[in-house]
């Protein structure tokens, strides 16, 4: 184990005094400090850097390169001086408590199913784990069940540096051949990985750990999980937002459900009702139109993409016209969503010479297209009578 390394000699220092060995200008024009020990754990194996402050001035990020660790800084400091390091304890102890819980998971999905975590990203508001295997929704509330008793048991978590004879009876978790000294992190129980991160001294520490999603993934899952303070807020949010929704419901908390689907059938048969309110409408407006196997373009107000396609098909099957351009504004200057029909003529082809004139977008069937023109109305006027004028 490296002396200079306090984060793994004793993961709960937050504050330490060091000598800054150099310092050198990045490209970016911050400073790459380098100190004779360090408590500030560089990125690596899932888990972000620290930040902090060194001498007050804030450390941006840190990361290992070689054997060297880098402190990238705002300003510089002077090489062969004193400092003082003061982490963000709050962010460290938070991944702390998200790594530890990852390897409670993973330890546990690696001895029930055998899998491999083959994917693990610590953001700053979501943690995932990628799994090379399917799990079910109940699969995963058993194995949630299973880390948080490994957690209420508070098991004692241990590093250990293995000789390599050591190292070879040692049936562990690994993401990659290792070479040199490994670090081994074992949860009792629970999980035994190669790690370089950091970790807290007991499961207890870890809280909770809480399961959000699952998505099927590159043919495994990917899942979205939470522990310790961050699953506290995610659920405080959550109660916060239900309750949000109930008030907007006027409906108590457990009926929400019932409120919402409720609301949805109520919006679906007022989606009908406008439906139909349309269609008579249209069908008025329709009949001002003699039957013609002229071109016709028809500006309307405010219409929706869904009903410029309605009255567009009652005008084209109706035989109001050879061609049917249905156009409406949609709040912008010169820009027109379209609904261009046809019985006889490939609206396919017609859109595009359309779109081509027009700065346009969208296609759709031989019978129909949609889309958008960006135009003015007499410009969109004049390019439909000449596109048009063969047919
Ligand atoms: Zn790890």
């Amino acid at each position: 184990m490296d002396q200079n390394r306090l984060y793994y000699q004793t993961p709960y220092v937050r504050t330490f005094r060091c000598t800054v060995a150099s310092c050198e200008e990045s490209k970016k024009g911050t400073w790459l400090v380098t100190l004779d020990q360090t408590g500030f754990y560089p990125e690596g194996g899932g888990q972000p850097s620290d930040t902090g402050t060194l001498n007050g001035i804030p450390v941006l990020h840190v990361q290992e390169k070689g054997s060297q660790i880098f402190h990238e800084l705002e300003s510089p400091l002077e090489p062969g001086t004193q400092a003082e390091g003061i982490l963000d304890w709050q962010r460290r102890y938070d991944n702390m408590q998200q790594h530890t819980g990852e390897h409670i998971l993973s330890g546990l999905v690696h001895k029930h199913f055998g899998y491999d975590n083959v994917g693990f990203h610590m953001g700053s508001d979501e943690v995932t784990v990628d799994f090379n295997g399917p799990l079910s929704p109940d699969e995963l509330d058993c194995l949630e069940d299973e880390a948080n008793q490994l957690i209420y048991e508070n098991r004692r978590v241990k590093v250990l540096y293995p000789t390599e004879e050591e190292l070879k009876e040692i049936d562990y978790r690994s993401k990659k051949e290792l070479s040199g000294q490994v670090r081994i992190v074992e949860i009792p129980g629970g999980d035994i990985c190669a790690c370089c991160g950091t970790h807290v001294e007991t499961t207890g520490e870890v809280g909770i750990i809480k399961i959000r999603s699952m998505i099927h993934y590159k043919g495994g899952v990917r899942v979205s999980m939470l522990c310790g303070r961050r699953a506290l807020l995610d659920y405080r949010q959550r109660l916060k937002d239900e309750a949000a929704v109930s008030v907007l419901l006027s409906a108590k908390l457990d009926l929400v459900p019932e409120a919402v689907e409720k609301l949805k059938n109520e919006s679906q048969e007022k989606g009908a009702l406008i439906g139909r309110l349309y269609q008579s409408l249209f069908e008025q407006k329709a009949a001002r139109y003699p039957e013609s196997s002229r071109p016709l373009l028809v500006f309307e107000e405010e219409l929706a993409p869904v009903q410029l396609r309605q009255l567009a098909t009652l005008l084209y099957e109706q035989k109001k016209g050879s061609i049917v351009g249905v156009l409406s504004g949609n709040g912008k200057k010169d820009e027109y969503q379209y609904a261009l029909g046809s019985s006889s003529a490939d609206m396919r082809a017609f859109s595009k010479a359309m779109n081509r004139r027009l700065h346009g977008r969208g296609g759709g069937s031989s019978l129909m297209a949609q889309g958008t023109f960006q135009a003015a109305r007499e410009e969109i006027e004049t390019a439909f009578r000449e596109e048009t004028k063969n047919d």
